[in-house]
């Protein structure tokens, strides 16, 4: 299914890798991360080559909600509370920053960029809304509270960022990722150390800069142990109003509005709560003690078997030598 960023964008192509390449940056992936490393080794002259394995986009970049906010939920009074103030103050900074930045690259770039506020907001618990308040007053972020919202049903309060932004990404990308140095259909395959081993030769760098979003080398970490698969729900209504905003309820619902231009009209694009596939519904019931506990063990049993497999090996391949030594 393409998405609707898909259906509005002209895609531009980029060469195959064709020969063996020498540079002293690499870049695997070009979703947004890689393809803004990429824009910015450009804009100051360093050899780098971006490899992506399909064409850019075509991974998380081309699905994504597209705002660009310094609000990511309820996050700051938990970042006072377990961060302290002081790194709080940089985490906001941070954000505000890449927002500004944002900014600053888009005012030449067609891609429907819009200055927006953006609002999380809650059902039933004006008191975490009120605490997000406070938290933000420490940080000196002139963050409002707001009774109601055009929402089609009711809420008890939000948290108000103003100046924030939406844009179309893929037209951003287009943008942006004119001149440089992309290959597609350039999958890489293996590392070794610093060399890139790809489906067309290889990429010798003197660094390189990994932007794949998932790991893709099963090597370290085990994490293709660890990974699972998410599914989230969109859904795209006619309706005049342009914000966005999220919902803080927790555990369960997240609903999340933006509108978006498509095809010069304003729509709402409404995403429910995403969840690991085949856990279907958007707000479960609790889950039961069995479930728990299937849970837990399998968890257990998954992350034991490996280092068992492991250790079962080196067992049989040392204990003969080891009986030899100990009985010689
Ligand atoms: C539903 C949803 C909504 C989101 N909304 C927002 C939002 O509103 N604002 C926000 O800031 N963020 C949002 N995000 C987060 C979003 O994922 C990131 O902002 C961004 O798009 C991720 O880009 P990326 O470059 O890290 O990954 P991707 O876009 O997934 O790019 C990774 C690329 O690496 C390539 N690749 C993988 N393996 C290899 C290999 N071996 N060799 C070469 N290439 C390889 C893939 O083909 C892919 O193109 C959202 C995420 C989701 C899932």
């Amino acid at each position: 299914m393409e998405s609707l960023w898909e259906q509005t964008w002209e895609q531009p192509n980029f060469p195959a890798q064709d020969k063996n390449i020498n540079t002293d940056i690499l870049i695997i992936g070009g979703g947004m991360a890689g393809i803004l490393c990429a824009y910015q080794l450009h804009c100051t002259g360093v050899p780098y080559v971006l490899a992506e394995a399909e064409t850019i986009c075509s991974g998380i970049t081309k699905n994504t909600t597209a705002k660009i906010t310094s609000q990511h939920g309820l996050i700051y009074n938990k970042l006072i509370s377990r961060f302290g103030i002081e790194r709080a103050k940089q985490y906001l900074a941070a954000n505000e920053a890449a927002l500004q930045k944002y900014w600053d690259l888009c005012q030449d770039i067609d891609c429907d960029f819009e200055e927006k506020a953006a609002y999380t907001y809650s059902l039933s618990d004006r008191r975490e809304i009120e605490k997000e308040l406070n938290a933000l007053e420490k940080l000196s972020f002139p963050a409002e509270f707001v009774h109601k919202l055009p929402l089609p049903f009711p809420i008890v309060g939000a948290v108000r960022f103003p100046n924030q932004a939406q844009f179309h990404p893929l037209k951003f990308v287009s943008g942006i990722a004119k001149n440089l140095h992309i290959y597609e259909h350039t999958q890489v395959r293996e590392l070794i150390g610093t060399t890139a081993v790809t489906n067309h030769g290889r990429i010798r760098a003197k660094k390189i800069i990994v932007t794949t979003h998932f790991p893709f080398l099963n090597k370290h970490g085990s994490y293709f142990l660890k990974l699972y698969q998410h599914r989230s729900y969109v859904k795209r209504r006619y309706i005049s109003n342009i914000i966005f905003c999220s919902n803080a309820q927790k555990p369960f619902i997240l609903l999340v509005f933006r509108a978006v231009l498509y095809y010069h009209s304003h729509q709402w694009l409404f995403f429910a709560q995403s969840n690991k596939t085949r856990h279907r519904h958007i707000n479960p019931p609790a889950p039961s003690t069995i479930t728990i506990l299937t849970s837990f063990l399998s968890t257990i049993l998954l992350k034991m078997t490996f280092p068992a497999v492991f250790l079962y090996f080196i067992v049989k391949s040392t204990f003969p030598s080891l009986l030899k030594f100990l009985s010689s």
